[in-house]
């Protein structure tokens, strides 16, 4: 491409001291201005182009240097070439440079992309602790076969939107006391894409997409959480008229099991032993992940006890190991006794002492006893 040999300092109109924001400061100006969307002369993109590369020059500080030394041929002398763009790229240079939408072409660019899509997914606990793979249906628009997405009959041709020109794009100049305001907006005449169908295709109605009931094999990977989302690109609505496809958003629901509940990546359970098993010691089944498993607790079992399996868990999402689960221990007191088992109680509590309800050695003390 032809490059300028004007000066950059003066296509820019800085001085050759300025500073970085200066420079910014100055294309963002010039680029609002002249950009050919914008600017009506008929030079307007090859000044556009000249201001680019001015900036592209003069923001980054190896090629000033260069330029500053040994001007123009400086530069070709050390391998810089101007980037090579289309005009239809310069809202995402302009996202690149500055992270903003200059010209307002973002909501354009965004509507020619297909909608996203969201789906949802239904999983046992046990399911979302392995893993799995699910078969999601969903309805998507998909391009008209009939028309190949183009919306017009086929043998007829999308002729350029007169309303806008085929820009996509129409101007509306607002004087105010503070100046005057250039404020692009999608054509409403032919929804920002330039085109418009005069003959539109029959199955599609002109809109170049049908509806279609399609089936996508979801990867729920192990670990994952109830209200999480997958998302699988590129699968979703397809856009207007050949536009880019959208995604799809699997909602995954993780439905609460009966016995265990989660938390992060641990599962708690209870078990509940009748005032003489606690008393006696007994072995109890308990539900896990991989079904049902025993668990021995001894005589003199308190309430409130916690046990913990460890690595019984959820696995952690995309992460190594496993969480625990926890067992909390409830104690049944009888709430309503027969004559007979009053009599034995009262026997039983005669006969205890306080040697009966003595604690064990807990653990601070044999923590204190180990360093003596
Ligand atoms: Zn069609
Ligand atoms: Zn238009």
């Amino acid at each position: 491409m032809a490059t300028s040999r004007r000066d950059y300092y003066e296509l820019l109109g800085v001085s050759r001291t300025a500073d970085e924001g200066e420079i910014k400061k100055a294309f963002r100006r010039l680029a609002r201005t002249l950009h050919p969307d914008v600017s009506q002369e008929p030079d307007a993109e090859e000044r556009f182009r000249e201001v680019v590369e001015a900036y592209e020059v003069l923001s980054k500080r190896e090629t000033r240097e260069l330029y500053d030394r040994y001007g123009h041929d400086g530069l070709r002398g050390g391998g810089f070439t101007p980037t090579t763009f289309d005009l239809g790229s310069l809202a995402d240079l302009f996202g690149a440079f500055f992270g903003d939408d200059l010209f307002g072409m973002g909501g354009r660019a965004r509507s020619s992309r297909g909608a996203d899509v969201v789906a949802q997914v239904e999983l046992e606990l046990a399911e979302a602790a392995k893993g799995t793979t699910r078969q999601v249906p969903f309805p998507v628009t998909v391009p008209c076969v009939t028309c190949a997405g183009s919306g017009a009959k086929p043998g007829t041709e999308p002729v350029a939107c007169a309303t806008c020109d085929g820009r996509g794009r129409l101007q509306q100049v607002t004087r105010t006391a503070l100046g005057e305001f250039v404020r692009t907006q999608a054509c409403p005449a032919c929804n920002g894409s330039g085109r418009v169908v005069e003959h539109p295709c029959l199955d599609c109605d002109g809109s170049g997409r049908t509806v279609e009931e399609r089936t996508l094999d979801v990867e729920v990977p192990p670990g994952i959480h109830d209200g999480q989302q997958i998302r699988v690109s590129g699968e979703g609505h397809a856009g207007p008229l050949g536009g880019r496809a959208g995604d799809v958003y699997v909602q995954v629901r993780v439905k609460p099991h009966p016995r265990l509940v989660r938390e992060g990546n641990d599962l708690f359970c209870t078990v509940d032993l009748t005032m003489t098993e606690a008393a006696l010691g007994t072995t109890v089944r308990i539900p896990t992940l991989d079904g049902e498993q025993e668990l021995q607790l001894e005589a003199g079992t308190q309430p409130g006890r916690l046990h913990v399996l460890r690595g019984k868990g959820m696995p952690v999402l995309q992460g190594f190991g496993r969480g625990d689960q926890r067992v909390l221990v409830n104690v049944q007191v009888p709430r309503r006794l027969t004559e007979e088992q009053r009599g034995l109680l009262e026997e039983f509590e005669q006969s205890a002492s306080d040697e009966t309800y003595e604690a064990d050695e807990g653990f601070f003390q044999k923590l204190k006893s180990a360093f003596r």
